[in-house]
């Protein structure tokens, strides 16, 4: 298996990307909600809608520092903050960007100031056309699209992290070219209705049209859509090789959980310096989106990216499956500013273009 990784990297494109990411070491990611606070609740948020926020962040700035000081010890190098509402704690993300790499998902309502924190990798929401938009996140009154797009114009650390419901595929074209004439790229995400709307917000009633607009999204608006054809099945489909996606073969779990441990030792592989925290800094749940969660409504992006990612042995049978893997990791480095975004996204749109489409039968 390892000799046909030697063949493929004998393409020049795959081994400048292949060196890129492993140029960057070891990436030791947790995931952090920075507060309890939030200034929205959207309809479906997994957040609230599993009372996360009983999990209080403490005012005392020391034992945050504490903390991170902890995390730093056990090498930790990558943090994800969710939350809550990171732009809320504008101090403590400037604690952690002074020593970690990181990535935020903010509601955009608060704009992160751009001097002292110039690169970071900043996903900011949107739900829908803004009509949509407005009824899950705005209580049918705040225009929140209208208020980010004007915190995060021409931004470059910011990307549109879209979450889009099974039966609202044809709202993309319309958001996704605002997104992109305010100067973003764009990172699909799919509505999984933690809320029980149902209807078009349901969504056992599967993502094949959302999927197909995404792919020709990503078609129309080369080098501008954070996703790959690849990526967006695996996400929308939920079945990699003979896997299919669940708790059972789920990646971000906490690992100093015992409750997760028979997870761990089910034989398929996970992160294993992952953890979950709370806004206490302290304790940790299940995974980064859920403590009891049904896993069945879980297409949580992020997490599929890890799928893949520890994935390198299943993508080494052919050198299309190998393409796959090393795009799906590249677009995790790009994203997440690890390597270059724009030559990031310019190499992938090479290795892009020698592909041929995935059928989406
Ligand atoms: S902004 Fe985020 S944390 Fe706040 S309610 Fe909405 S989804 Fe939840
Ligand atoms: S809800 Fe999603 S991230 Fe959490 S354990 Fe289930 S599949 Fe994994």
């Amino acid at each position: 298996m390892l000799g046909s990784l030697k063949t493929y990297l004998q393409d020049p494109l795959l081994k400048k990307m292949y060196d890129d990411i492993r140029s960057v070491g070891p990436v030791k990611s947790i995931s952090l909600d920075l507060t309890h606070r939030c200034n929205l609740r959207c309809k479906g948020c997994y957040y609230f809608e599993e009372g996360m926020d009983r999990h209080r962040s403490p005012e005392d700035e020391r034992l945050f520092d504490a903390f991170l000081n902890r995390e730093a010890e056990r090498g930790t190098n990558f943090i994800t903050i969710v939350g809550g509402e990171p732009s809320l704690e504008i101090g403590r993300i400037r604690k952690i960007y002074a020593r970690f790499k990181l990535s935020i998902a903010t509601n955009g309502l608060k704009k992160i100031p751009v001097d002292g924190l110039e690169n970071i990798p900043i996903g900011v929401a949107v739900w829908g056309s803004r009509e949509t938009d407005r009824f899950l996140r705005g209580n049918d009154k705040i225009d929140i699209f209208e208020k980010a797009l004007d915190n995060y114009k021409n931004d470059t650390r910011a990307f549109w992290y879209y979450t889009v419901a099974p039966g609202l595929s044809e709202e993309i074209p319309e958001v996704v070219k605002t997104c992109i004439d305010n100067g973003n790229r764009v990172l699909f995400n799919y509505y999984s209705d933690q809320a029980g709307l149902g209807g078009k917000f349901d969504y056992r009633s599967g993502f094949e049209k959302v999927r197909a607009q995404i792919d020709r999204m990503i078609e129309l608006y080369p080098g501008q859509i954070f996703m790959t054809p690849y990526f967006n099945k695996i996400i929308s489909t939920g079945q990699l090789f003979d896997m299919k996606w669940g708790y059972e073969v789920c990646t971000n779990i906490s690992t100093n959980l015992p409750s997760n441990a028979a997870r761990m030792d089910n034989g398929y592989p996970y992160n294993p310096h992952f953890r979950a925290y709370h806004a206490d800094f302290e304790t940790v749940r299940r995974c980064c989106t859920g403590e009891t969660r049904d896993c069945a409504s879980c297409f949580d992006t992020w997490e599929h990216f890890s799928w893949i990612m520890v994935h390198l042995r299943k993508h080494l049978s052919t050198k299309e499956d190998f393409t796959n893997w090393l795009s799906t990791m590249y677009l995790f480095y790009t994203i997440n500013r690890l390597v270059d975004t724009e030559e990031g996204m310019s190499q992938l749109q090479s290795l892009l273009s020698r592909q041929q489409p995935i059928s989406s039968e």
